[in-house]
């Protein structure tokens, strides 16, 4: 479970959400006595890392404010939206480690009491049926510079319009045949308030309604009136809808609703490197760029815990970014910090071979296991010890030898011909010989085991160049890795020149094989691991298994990116 002592009840408040809600709490005339927020997402897509902002703030809020959270699925556009976003939505709430109060809820649930609220509109005279086509009803909305023009409709008889609606309802009309619109000020300077469509006629069936309905509210229609049917108190959305703010009033001021809500806006959490807009994610799904909306290198919520990010970390990260009304741009690196310094505290750690170079431990005998243990975690001894077998043949990483005995110690900390480096947690050895193929290339390097070295000090004389990783030839084996990066190396990869896709980062994947402990082909999926001197890397989610290992890579130990790249 993901630590929110972040979220826990402070006297201080951190950010404009909280005074305001400390400041309601403390009304002796506030209209309700406990908040109530909700996390609202459309499933036409997957979660993303800017969802995961909205979800800690509102779910936050309510824990820390001992107030309820709900969840409700904004579903009144079916020709976009599926079960299968309903499911992994759910799930990814969940992995979060989050329980919103009651039930899920839908848009849907509400659309009789939509419906009734539409005939009391049209009853009240303060809505109409519109029968201009979609362009013209566009263009009389005017714009900007010019206010709207007056549909030939909007004048017509309540009993008109209410058999027109009953109509619309009935299937009569064909999508865009006609709509049903709110009757408020064609002149006005917000163009949310220029008669907005309340229901329109869509005729592709609901995930939750199936052919119930043919009409279906407008977002702006639904969404107050679904906070005051919940008794949200607080409804939190992005800056852009501060505009639709006058009529989200508008209708709680016109309709019999039960309950007040207020609407808050805060500024999106916009991620450098990165791109969070459930439209372009689902190009590079479509365009086959990447495996799926899980796959590692998405910013969905799916993705980074197919990549080995943890709740924690992401709980973290937006824990770091601030909640304001004022847009910015937060660094991935302040992302991928957050995983490594989680998973510095907790992945278990291991020795892996990327790049394999034999070596031959001339004076330990063919058949010998030599013994040793290791901490499972060199900070955490509660997490264990793990076992590792020493044999004559290993494997050390290519780069891990030089034949250039020139190299200074300083700079090159590893095995160099002639001379001694310790394997981790075991001995001391020296290189004696280099054996190389036709080519010329390294095939087995022979060296000798200094006895009694492992776990003891050096003998006199001697001295280890550094301490470098291994795994025994004859006691592992291969697995699969997939060495993942930035998807975009731009910092804002959704502007400028040519289209997003031309921008995606071409060595994004590299799929590689390496050397590892058998016992490591056990793990568990989605276990994470410090592959010591590497980095961090996950047993996939879905293709990992004991026949066919596969890890991810998460995040290299080290940023080394200059903090400069664009
Ligand atoms: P997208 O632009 O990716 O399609 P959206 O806003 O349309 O996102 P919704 O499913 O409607 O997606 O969003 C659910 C909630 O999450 C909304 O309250 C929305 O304001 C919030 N949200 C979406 N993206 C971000 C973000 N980048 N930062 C903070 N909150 C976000
Ligand atoms: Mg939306």
């Amino acid at each position: 479970m993901p630590d929110h002592t972040n979220m826990t009840c402070t006297s201080t408040p951190r950010h404009f959400l909280e005074h305001i809600m400390e400041h309601d709490l403390s009304r002796a005339d506030a209209p309700f006595s406990q908040i109530v927020t909700r996390f609202p997402p459309e499933p036409n897509g997957y979660l993303h890392i800017g969802h995961a902002s909205s979800i800690f703030l509102n779910f936050g809020l309510a824990e820390k404010y001992k107030g309820r959270c709900h969840l409700r699925f904004d579903d009144t556009n079916p020709e976009t939206e599926g079960q299968v976003y309903v499911d992994a939505i759910i799930e990814d709430i969940r992995w979060l480690g989050l329980q919103w109060d009651g039930k899920v809820r839908y848009a849907s649930d509400y659309f009789d009491q939509l419906y009734e609220w539409a005939l009391h509109l049209i009853r009240e005279g303060k809505a109409y049926v519109d029968y201009q086509d979609p362009e013209t009803l566009r263009l009389t909305r005017g714009d900007f510079k010019r206010p709207g023009t007056d549909s030939p409709t909007r004048n017509t008889s309540v009993e008109e319009n209410l058999a027109g609606f009953e109509k619309m309802r009935a299937g009569h009309y064909e999508e865009g045949e006609a709509c049903l619109r709110a009757r408020i000020d064609m002149q006005s300077p917000n163009m949310n308030l220029r008669d907005p469509v309340l229901y329109r006629i869509c005729k592709t069936p609901h995930h939750q309604t199936g052919n119930t309905w043919c009409i279906f509210p407008s977002y702006d229609f639904a969404h107050g009136q679904e906070d005051a049917i919940e008794g949200i108190t607080h409804s939190i959305c992005t800056m852009e809808f501060q505009d639709h703010r006058p009529l989200y009033d508008w209708f709680l001021d016109h309709l019999p609703v039960p309950s007040r809500p207020v609407q808050y806006e805060f500024a999106r959490t916009n991620i450098s490197h990165t791109v969070t807009s459930k439209r372009k994610l689902k190009r590079l799904v479509d365009e086959g760029v990447v495996t799926g909306w899980d796959d590692p290198r998405m910013p969905t919520l799916s993705g980074m815990r197919r990549r080995g990010y943890t709740p924690e970390a992401i709980a973290q990260f937006t824990s770091m970014v601030s909640v304001s009304r004022t847009e910015g741009m937060a660094d991935v690196s302040m992302l991928e910090s957050a995983i490594r310094d989680h998973l510095n505290q907790t992945a278990a750690r291991t020795m892996v071979v990327l790049n394999p170079l034999k070596l031959v431990l001339t004076n330990i005998p063919e058949e010998m296991e030599q013994q040793l243990t290791a901490p499972v975690h060199p900070q955490r001894p509660e997490m264990g010890e793990r076992k590792l077998s020493l044999t004559r043949e290993i494997y050390i990483d290519r780069a891990d030898f030089s034949e250039d005995t020139s190299l200074s110690r300083k700079r090159f900390k590893r095995l160099v011909a002639g001379e001694y480096v310790r394997l981790r947690n075991a001995c001391i050895i020296r290189a004696d010989k280099v054996i190389k193929d036709a080519d010329g290339e390294f095939e087995e390097i022979h060296c000798t085991a200094l006895s009694g070295t492992a776990g003891g000090s050096p003998p006199e004389g001697v001295r280890p160049r550094g301490v470098i990783h291994w795994v025994s030839a004859r006691l592992g084996r291969w697995a699969q890795l997939r060495l993942y990066d930035r998807l975009f190396l731009q910092k804002t990869p959704d502007t400028g020149e040519g289209d997003l896709i031309t921008r995606v980062n071409p060595d994004s994947l590299l799929i590689t094989k390496a050397w590892i402990e058998s016992g490591l082909a056990e793990a568990a999926p989605e276990q994470c691991f410090q592959f010591e001197r590497e980095g961090y890397f996950v047993a996939d989610r879905h293709d990992h298994s004991p026949e066919h290992p596969v890890f991810n890579l998460t995040i290299p130990l080290k940023d080394t990116r200059a903090s400069s790249e664009t």
